[in-house]
């Protein structure tokens, strides 16, 4: 299978209370492909300066990530500066610099309209728009956004959400998008625009799945009328419990690199292997963190993240609150499999 990626490729200075850096490889979709890579083959749509440093194009190339879709426009590129306080929920942006992306018209090069999964990365939606005019019957359509998009163009916003599959947002974001504090509300408000899931991501309290259900008749059940968390419509993941966070800058991207990598490998696209992507998401992103830029992901390999998926699965895991007959008998409570307490 191939991954289609459109978004920024950037040049990032970020300062963290654990150290600064300036003009570091970032972008939405530089750290989604370093991260997406480690599953499968990548193609890469965007644009970058004629001051951009070839020894990151070399890094992406040995990422086997494909750049012929990487436009290299007279100019400079991308930046983008923030800051984290200690509590590393979100970045105070302190200068964006569009340079050679304030143009940027996403052309996809021969075969890559072909791309079996396709992540649009935070960009304005209309260009979204555009790239999912020329891809042809992609498996999986992802998109991701973000504020200024939510303030400034909701009308072609609502349009881009409307055409995917599946809708990353961060909380805030999912708030502000529906008008409500209520993220199930908020997620019934996206899901109703006709995505069939949504992951509203926590930063460091994790990411929660939001998808629709077929109920046998075809109906999907978690829209209008149903109920999310009575219909098992709802998963949440938390996220990696870490010692050590230098920089989240680029969490959410290879969140994405991670979710739809691991959606790429598999046959069917069911709940469970939604639940499963949304644990490899956690699992990449908490490696991201833990260095500055892509640092983390230039030596990470699959036995690691494996390791993290299999400890995922230890720490979220508890029994029935009785699960030996005489314990059930000493607290008054039925063994599990009898629920008939519930209702008596
Ligand atoms: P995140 O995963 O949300 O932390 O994304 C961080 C990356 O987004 C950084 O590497 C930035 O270069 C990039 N970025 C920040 N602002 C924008 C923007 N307005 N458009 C596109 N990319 C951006």
């Amino acid at each position: 299978m191939s991954i289609l990626v459109v978004g920024s490729v950037a040049l990032d200075s970020v300062q963290t209370p654990f150290g600064r850096v300036k003009d570091a490889l970032g972008g939405a979709a530089t750290y989604f492909s370093a991260a997406a890579s480690l599953y499968d083959q990548v193609n890469l749509v965007g644009v970058v300066g004629t001051d951009f440093p070839p020894e990151h194009l070399e890094f992406l190339e040995s990422k086997k990530v494909d750049l012929r879709g990487l436009q290299v426009k007279e100019g400079r590129t991308f930046r983008w500066s923030g800051r984290y306080d200690y509590d590393m929920g979100a970045a105070e942006t302190l200068d964006t610099q569009l340079n050679v992306f304030a143009d940027f018209h996403p052309r996809l090069p021969q075969g890559y309209e072909l791309s079996d999964l396709v992540f649009l990365a935070n960009i304005d939606p209309e260009l979204q728009v555009e790239v999912l005019r020329q891809v042809k019957s992609p498996r999986l359509t992802v998109l991701d956004t973000m504020n200024y998009w939510i303030s400034y163009k909701k009308d072609t916003l609502s349009k881009a959400l409307s055409l995917v599959d599946i809708v990353l947002i961060n909380e805030v974001e999912a708030r502000q998008y529906s008008n409500t504090f209520s993220l199930i509300r908020a997620a019934r408000k996206i899901l109703d625009l006709g995505p069939k899931a949504l992951v509203i991501k926590k930063g460091e309290y994790g990411a929660v799945l939001f998808y629709k259900l077929d109920n046998g008749d075809g109906h999907p059940v978690g829209g209008k009328n149903g109920s999310f968390v009575g219909d098992h419509t709802y998963f949440f993941a938390p996220a990696y419990p870490l010692e050590k966070i230098k920089d989240p800058t680029g969490a959410g991207d290879s969140f994405a690199g991670g979710f739809i990598g691991y959606l790429s490998r598999v046959r069917n696209i069911t709940a469970d292997e939604l639940k499963r992507a949304v644990v490899h998401g956690s699992v990449i992103a908490s490696f991201v963190v833990e260095d500055f830029s892509i640092d983390r992901l230039r030596s990470l390999h699959k036995g690691e993240v494996l390791q993290r998926y299999q400890e995922f699965k230890h720490f979220t895991h508890f029994e029935h609150l009785c699960v030996h007959a005489d314990t059930c008998e000493m607290l008054r409570l039925p063994a599990e499999g009898d629920l008939e307490w519930v209702n008596s």
